[in-house]
C-alpha cells in the first residue's frame, strides 16, 4: 500500500496514471498534479470510465519549489513520479530532498536556454539524496529506460564481455497529420537538431546533425532508415557497462519528416533564441509548439508499431554473440488500452513499473541512480506482464 504523487498530465502522465491505477495493491492512492488542471481532470474522468478507480488532481507549477513541497506536505506521498518536462527535474528533486520523499523521472534535465541535455547536473544530487536517505531513479522511460536495462540484461545474463551496443528506435507508426512529433515538441526537436555524437574507445566523436543514417531491418515494422543521434543513454552507459567500446543510437525518420524538419530550420521557427515580434518577446520554438499538434492527441487514429531495441555484440564462453533485445508496441492497441498512442505508452509503462519496484521494495538504494545501476530481473518479469513483452533474437 503506498502513495504516489504523479507531475506532469501530459501523454505520458496519462499512460503512468492508468497503469497505476491497474495495480491498486502497490498504488494504493494517486494524485496526479500538473501546470493546467482541466488536463488532470481529463485524465481523472478517463481513469474513472476505464478503469473504475478515483485519483485524486492537483493544480502545481513545479518550476517553483516552494508550491511543489507545499503539495508534498499535504499529499505525503512515498514517491513522487516526474512527467512534466526535463526543465523541471532540479525543483522537483529540490522538493524531494526538502521533505524526504523518493523520486523518479524519465528525462534527464535540459536547461530552457541551452539544448544541453547531460546527466551532471542530476548526478550532483548524489550525496544529498544518500545522506538524506532517499532514492533518486533517472531515465525510467523507453530510451532511456528499457533500453539501458536491456544492456543491464545482457551484461549479467548473457555476455561475459560486451563490445558494442547499437541502440535502434523505429516508430513504424502513421499519425495522418503532414508534421507532429510523438512526444513533446520543444523536447523532440531540440533533440533531434543538436550535433550527432557517439562514445569510442573512450572519447566522444561528434558528427553533424542528422549527418549518418543506415538501413535496419526493424521486427514488427521492416526495412526503416535510421539516422545517427546523441541519446542521453549514452552517457550512463558507456560508464556502467563495463569493457564496452563503443556504443551509439539510431532514430528512423521518414523522408517527410526530415523535409519538414530542415525547411522549418531554415526559416529558424526551432530556434530556442527569443526575438522580438510585434512589441513583445517570443521564443521561436515555443510559438512552433504552440502551432503543431498536441503529442497527446495523436492517439486516437494512430496506426502501426513502434520497434525499439538494442543490438549487442560480445563474447560469452570465448564464442562470438550477438543479440537483438527488443519490444513491439502497438499504436492503436495502446490507445484501447489507455487512450495514448505508443510512444507515451512505451514511456508510461516503465516509469510505473520503476516506480513499483521502488515501492515494493525490489529496488532500493541511497542517493542517485540509472535504471542499469539496478538489478534488471525484477523490472523485466514486470515489463512484459504489463503491456511490453520483450523478446531476443540471435543474430
Ligand atoms: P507533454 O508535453 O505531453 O506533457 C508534459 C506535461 O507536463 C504537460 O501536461 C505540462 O503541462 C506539464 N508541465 C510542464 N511544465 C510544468 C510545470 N512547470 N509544472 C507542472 N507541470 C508542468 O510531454 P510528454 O508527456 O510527451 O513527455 C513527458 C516527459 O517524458 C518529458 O520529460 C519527456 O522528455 C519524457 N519522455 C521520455 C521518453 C523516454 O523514453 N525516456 C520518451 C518520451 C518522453 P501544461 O499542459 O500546462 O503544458
Amino acid at each position: 500500500m503506498s502513495k504516489v504523487l504523479i507531475i506532469g498530465a501530459g501523454g505520458v502522465g496519462g499512460v503512468v496514471t492508468h497503469k497505476c491505477a491497474d495495480d491498486a495493491d502497490v498504488f494504493s492512492e494517486i494524485t496526479l498534479a500538473s501546470r493546467t488542471l482541466s488536463r488532470c481532470e481529463k485524465i481523472q474522468k478517463q481513469v474513472r470510465e476505464l478503469r473504475g478507480r478515483e485519483i485524486d488532481i492537483a493544480q502545481v507549477d513545479a518550476d517553483d519549489v516552494a508550491q511543489t513541497v507545499a503539495l508534498i506536505k499535504r499529499v505525503k506521498p512515498d514517491l513522487l513520479i516526474n512527467v512534466a518536462l526535463p526543465y523541471q527535474d532540479l525543483p522537483l528533486m529540490d522538493a524531494c530532498l526538502e521533505t524526504g520523499v523518493d523520486y523518479l523521472d524519465t528525462a534527464n534535465y535540459e536547461p530552457p536556454d541551452e539544448a544541453k541535455f547531460e546527466y551532471k547536473w542530476q548526478w550532483a544530487y548524489h550525496e544529498r539524496f544518500e545522506s538524506a536517505g532517499i532514492m533518486a531513479l533517472l531515465g525510467s522511460g523507453f530510451d532511456p529506460g528499457v533500453t539501458n536495462i536491456f544492456c543491464a540484461y545482457a551484461q549479467k545474463e548473457l555476455f561475459d564481455e560486451i563490445d558494442t551496443i547499437d541502440i535502434l528506435d523505429c516508430n513504424g507508426g502513421d499519425h495522418g497529420h503532414p508534421f507532429a512529433t510523438n512526444f513533446n515538441p520543444e523536447i523532440n526537436i531540440r533533440e533531434i537538431t543538436q550535433r550527432g555524437r557517439y562514445w569510442e574507445n573512450g572519447e566522444w566523436v561528434e558528427i553533424d546533425p542528422m549527418s549518418e543514417s543506415r538501413m535496419f531491418d526493424f521486427p514488427g515494422v521492416g526495412e526503416r532508415k535510421a539516422y545517427l543521434l546523441y541519446h542521453e543513454e549514452l552517457e550512463s552507459l558507456a560508464q556502467n557497462i563495463r569493457g564496452l567500446k563503443r556504443i551509439r543510437f539510431w532514430m528512423t525518420f521518414g523522408d517527410e519528416y526530415i523535409t519538414h524538419l530542415r525547411v522549418l530550420q531554415n526559416v529558424g521557427i526551432t530556434s530556442i533564441e527569443p526575438i522580438e515580434f510585434e512589441g513583445r518577446e517570443i521564443v521561436p520554438i515555443k510559438f512552433l509548439k504552440a502551432l503543431l499538434p498536441d503529442p497527446s492527441t495523436l492517439g486516437e487514429n494512430y496506426t502501426g508499431k513502434t520497434s525499439i531495441g538494442c543490438l549487442i555484440e560480445g563474447r560469452k564462453d570465448g564464442q562470438p554473440r550477438k543479440v537483438f533485445i527488443y519490444n513491439i508496441c502497438d499504436h492503436e492497441e495502446s490507445w484501447n488500452e489507455v487512450r495514448a498512442q505508443a510512444v507515451s505508452y512505451t514511456t508510461g509503462v516503465p516509469a510505473m513499473v520503476g516506480a513499483k519496484m521502488m515501492l515494493t521494495k525490489q529496488w532500493r538504494g541511497r542517493g542517485v541512480f540509472n535504471v542499469e545501476q539496478l538489478d534488471p530481473d525484477p523490472f523485466l518479469a514486470e515489463l512484459a506482464v504489463r503491456g511490453l513483452p520483450w523478446h531476443i533474437k540471435e543474430m
